[in-house]
């Protein structure tokens, strides 16, 4: 535990960077705050050994009001050092708070982009900011207090040899006990249990922000709160955790903790009966009364400091977990960059006995799968749902990098080719397609920013978006999301076509979607698919049979294997998945003809 502390520590001090020196700089002055805020105390006390040394003729101390002008003095010296350890250490904490963020984001940025299907964007940021700003307590408060408090022991530990070690030992048992019951929260089988603790607390964060998205599905099938078992299951864990935490581990030593930490007196004030007869006898009673004095106020320190140790506890917890979300992002995996980039010689496409799994999968989405497009080759993926389409279109713009095998563009491995020669080889529209709050001339230009308006305006009429344009406000300057512009799937999906259009990249992979068939919709997407795809070797998803009808070649995956590939013909006359699946389709496209007819 005491290991893993540290190591945290190391790590966030790591982010800080060159503002390192001012994280130690401010803890330094932390420490001298401390002794500074301690001198006071010993001017109490030479205020009261001079007054009992002239007792009962008060007006012989002439000191006094010197020794109470110095304890102002230190107190205000203290109070300002302390102010100045805090500026350093919080400069430190935000430079690294804002380190954590940017090697954050830029370590996001060279993940595949597949990654972000399964990881949001904005909740990775949403999580990477509030992890950064998590850190900010413990290095801006709680660092300096754990030093000021330890300088403060170490100051009690001399006090006592200087003062009476007695009644310092009193005063310093209080706190140890009360060091003691805290550490006892902390350590061993009770460390395990706060952990329980509080990954319950997070599960139950997490499970909340999933019954929130999941909202629309409760209200539309008129389901209950108790639908969500996972929300409910991750509340009923986190109060079975929290109570055992509460029972098991603080009740005893949180009482303890909270009684001495309040009560360095406790034992100060039967010490000091017990060893005042012996002063009397000694004739040291004036010291033994000088001493009781400044330990009875100094025990008031003690408290405060212990108080400060145990923010900084639950700070350091706070960030320790912080850093875990931290480092979570941190290794979400990156796209390998080769360092001798390759050049594609055409625009072939090639799977060479790829396999690709899933992170946590058990199974292969994609199992040695082998095929090959030919430059200008039109190739069809088919097969039933989840059968490894998307994935296998996916893997050629690297949005997932093969587990086995190879996918080569132009007869060269994807992973050996610049990522930037690659993007510009290859126009994709996927289902979500995604269309960012902006015009649509902005949507579109962004697949080639040095696009004119011209070009732009073309790529959307090749990609049959002229009716959209006209019923829009401002035409292409339409803001999508704004004064109630809002546009359908299938219309989605066509400014996503022209986006791909403009590219005008000689490859292009398409993974064409059911959602929209709208029959209006379908005529115009299939001309604008036919606008997009002419001259170029094109890889396409087809969910409607009748668009591969003309390909090249026909793959059918199922369960992530290649099982059959051909033309539509030679595919037709064997019995195999396509032929039962051609079968289908005709019967369903037969029924929707007769039903037509009958109304
Ligand atoms: P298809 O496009 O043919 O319907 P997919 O390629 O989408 O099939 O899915 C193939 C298999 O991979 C399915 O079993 C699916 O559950 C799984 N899969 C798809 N996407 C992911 C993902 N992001 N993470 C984990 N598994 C996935
Ligand atoms: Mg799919």
């Amino acid at each position: 535990m005491k290991s893993k502390k540290k190591s945290d520590l190391a790590v966030l001090l790591e982010y800080a960077g060159s503002f390192k020196k001012l994280t130690f700089l401010g803890l330094f002055l932390s420490a001298v705050a401390m002794v500074l805020g301690m001198l006071p105390y010993i001017c109490v006390w030479l205020v009261a050994r001079d007054l009992i040394e002239v007792a009962p003729n008060w007006t012989e101390a002439t000191n006094i009001g010197k020794y109470g002008w110095q304890a102002l003095a230190f107190s205000i010296a203290g109070i300002v050092v302390y102010f100045a350890a805090l500026m350093c250490t919080h400069l430190a904490a935000f430079r690294t708070a804002s380190n954590i963020r940017k090697q954050g984001m830029a370590h996001l940025m060279k993940a595949p982009l597949g990654f972000f299907d399964s990881n949001a964007s904005g909740l990775l940021r949403n999580r990477l900011d509030g992890a950064a700003s998590e850190t900010e307590t413990l290095l801006a408060h709680n660092l300096a207090d754990i030093v000021g408090s330890i300088t403060m022991f170490i100051g009690m530990i001399v006090l006592m040899i200087v003062f009476d070690w007695r009644m310092g030992l009193a005063c310093l048992m209080a706190a140890v006990i009360s060091i003691i019951a805290m550490c006892t929260m902390m350590g061993g089988e009770n460390a395990n249990l706060m952990r329980d603790y509080q990954a319950a607390q997070d599960h139950m964060s997490k499970a909340g922000t999933e019954y929130v998205r999941g909202i629309p599905v409760v209200k539309v099938f008129q389901q209950t709160v108790y639908s969500f078992k996972a929300f409910k299951e991750a509340i009923e864990t986190y109060s079975d955790k929290a109570e055992q935490y509460a029972v098991k581990v603080c009740q005893v030593p949180q009482a303890v903790n909270l009684t001495f930490t309040e009560g360095a007196f406790i034992f100060l004030v039967p010490v000091a009966v017990f060893i005042a007869p012996g002063a009397l006898r000694s004739g040291n009673f004036a010291g033994f009364v000088t001493n009781f004095a400044f330990y009875a106020v100094f025990s008031a320190i003690v408290s405060t400091a212990l108080a400060r140790i145990m923010f900084a506890a639950s700070g350091m917890m706070l960030a320790s977990t912080a850093l875990g979300r931290i480092s979570q992002v941190m290794e979400a995996p990156t796209l390998k960059i080769t360092d001798s980039p390759k050049e594609p010689k055409d625009n072939s496409i090639e799977f060479k006995d790829v396999s690709f799994t899933y992170d946590g999968a058990d199974i292969p989405a994609i199992d040695h799968v082998s095929f090959r497009v030919d430059p200008g080759q039109t190739v069809a993926l088919v097969g039933p749902s989840g059968g490894g389409k998307t994935t296998a279109a996916s893997l050629i713009p690297r949005f997932w990098d093969v587990t086995e095998g190879a996918v080569l563009v132009g007869g060269v491995d994807v992973r050996d080719m610049d990522p930037h020669v690659l993007m510009d080889k290859i126009a994709f529209v996927f289902q979500n397609n995604h269309l960012f709050k902006a015009s649509i001339f902005e949507n579109v230009r962004a697949a080639r920013p040095d696009a004119t308006r011209d070009e732009v305006k073309r790529a959307l009429s090749a990609a049959q978006c002229d009716d959209i344009l006209d019923k829009l406000p401002q035409g292409m300057d339409t803001v999508i999301g704004t004064e109630g512009t809002y546009l359908s799937g299938g219309e989605q999906q066509r400014v996503a076509l022209a986006r791909a259009i403009l590219k005008d990249a000689p490859i292009v992979v398409l993974d064409e979607a059911t959602a929209f068939a709208d029959p209006e919709n379908e005529v115009l997407i299939q001309k604008a698919f036919a606008k997009l795809t002419k001259g170029r070797t094109v890889i396409m998803i087809a969910h409607r049979l009748s668009t591969v009808v003309g390909a090249d070649k026909i793959i059918v995956l199922d369960n992530g294997r290649a099982i059959e590939e051909g033309t539509h013909n030679d595919l037709k006359q064997k019995s195999g998945m396509y032929s039962n699946m051609w079968k289908d389709y005709n019967k369903a496209a037969t029924w929707r003809i007769s039903a037509g007819e009958a109304m």
